[in-house]
């Protein structure tokens, strides 16, 4: 078996997850495989030790990461994590993840992703702020408009964007507000970047709720995460008539049978950061946010929460991977014995990834489009990237996330046979 000097033996970590899933297209690429190899090198590993000064005085170190997994289709894209658990091994499946997405949706870009194993809750606004300049300074070298364009990910939000746009562009003397995605409205971000991988979700979920025919009216859903992803997939199947009946964050699960208010929710944790002591529902463990009976299943908070286990155990039909990676491979093997449909991470939540894109292209021609045209072509280029992969994995005979793969690592592979070996 292949492996990288500095990879673990971890057979659970998020890396290990993404060589299982390439693993499983390989069969499938033809003559293509012989350039396979590069899927599991990631091009280009950064490791930065970010000194921060807090605001008593003291001097912390953090570890801050950026990785280009492959650049064979188009400069590095995607975000940056603020989490305790951020790892190198994390970051390069994230990167690598965004690899396969922004191929998967034939989005002229390739995969990179960074990170600060930080608590970002534990800093105040002003720690944040330089901790972020000063990650932006020591990758500033390896990211730029025609480079690498990091956006928000977990703990990360259109500030530190903006101060991330701000630190790169005093760097280089010029604005340059293409260098980062899902900034605010105001330098140069999008109208509906902040919904767009909600929207996503909920766009790819219904088009597939109704291919399994089950109806979105009415069923009952559930969701891991309530962020950026999970409180805006939340609402938009609140407003179409399902009934979201439990969620869980990092401080509470929280059920009502009758289904949750959504909109009262959503200011409840604008008030206190957290779901936690929300009155419009009963507080459960979290062990048994994953025995509730639901229809759909929207894990949109981490990686790895998808164990066999669960997969044994869950009762629901459709899976729609909001979050990166939440899905173990063994589980995916349970999921598809049992006849649950798992719309991947890689289509599913490429909501973001899509609209960044649109953010960069009017960025660069300094044109802004409105906010219905974006989410008319955003509707368009989801639906339009699952029907292709429902197409191939029914053509193959495997899961939709095979085929994902296997539509996405034909055209990074064919772009690697194209440019050729250099020198
Ligand atoms: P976020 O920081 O806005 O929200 C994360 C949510 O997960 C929070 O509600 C947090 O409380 C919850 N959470 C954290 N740890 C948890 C735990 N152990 N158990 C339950 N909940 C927990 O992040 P986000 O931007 O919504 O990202 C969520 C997921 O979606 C990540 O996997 C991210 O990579 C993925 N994603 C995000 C985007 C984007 O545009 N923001 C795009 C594609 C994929």
């Amino acid at each position: 078996m292949h492996s990288l000097s500095y990879v673990s033996e971890n057979s659970h970590s998020a890396w290990a997850t993404y060589l299982a899933q390439v693993e499983r297209v390989l069969p499938h690429l033809g003559d293509l495989s012989r350039w396979a190899d590069t899927l599991r090198h990631p091009k280009r590993a950064l490791i930065v030790d970010i000194p921060l000064e807090m605001d008593d005085g003291t001097v912390r170190h953090f570890e801050g990461f950026r990785v280009q997994h492959n650049l064979s289709r188009g400069p590095g894209k995607g975000g940056v994590r603020y989490h305790p658990d951020v790892n190198l091994e994390e970051v390069m499946a994230l990167s690598a993840w965004m690899t396969i997405k922004c191929a998967a949706l034939n989005l002229p870009f390739g995969g990179a992703k960074g990170g600060i194993r930080v608590d970002p809750r534990e800093l105040s606004i002003k720690e944040l702020e330089r901790l972020t300049r000063r990650y932006t300074s020591e990758i500033g070298n390896i990211i730029g408009p025609q480079q690498d364009i990091p956006a928000p990910d977990v703990g990360t939000n259109p500030q530190v964007m903006a101060w991330m746009m701000d630190t790169w562009s005093m760097n280089v003397g010029a604005t340059s507000t293409g260098v980062v995605t899902g900034k605010p409205i105001h330098l140069g971000g999008s109208l509906g970047r902040v919904k767009a991988t909600g929207r996503g979700v909920f766009v790819t979920g219904t088009a597939m709720a109704e291919r399994i025919g089950l109806k979105v009216q009415g069923c009952c859903v559930a969701v891991q995460g309530f962020g950026n992803v999970g409180s805006v997939a939340a609402s938009l199947f609140s407003e179409a008539g399902a009934k979201v009946i439990v969620i869980q964050d990092h401080s509470a699960t929280v059920l009502n049978d009758d289904g949750l208010d959504i909109a009262a929710l959503i200011a409840w944790q604008q008030q206190y950061g957290c779901i936690a002591g929300f009155p419009g529902g009963r507080t459960i463990s979290s062990d048994d946010f994953w025995l509730q009976g639901f229809d759909i299943l929207i894990p949109a908070a981490l990686e790895g929460q998808i164990t066999a286990e669960r997969a044994n155990t869950l009762q629901c039909r459709l899976i729609l991977e909001g979050a990166n990676g939440p899905t173990l491979p063994e589980a995916d093997d349970i999921l598809l014995a049992r006849d649950i449909t798992v719309i991947p991470d890689v289509i599913c939540n490429a909501g973001g990834v899509t609209v960044s894109y649109f953010e960069w292209v009017q960025d660069f021609s300094s044109f802004f489009w409105n906010e219905e045209e974006i989410n008319a072509r955003l509707d368009q280029i989801m639906t339009q990237a699952l029907d292709a992969v429902w197409q191939k994995a029914r053509a193959l005979d495997v899961t939709l996330r095979t085929a994902a793969y296997a539509v996405a690592c034909e055209r990074i592979l064919i772009a690697r046979q194209e440019r050729g070996l250099y020198p």
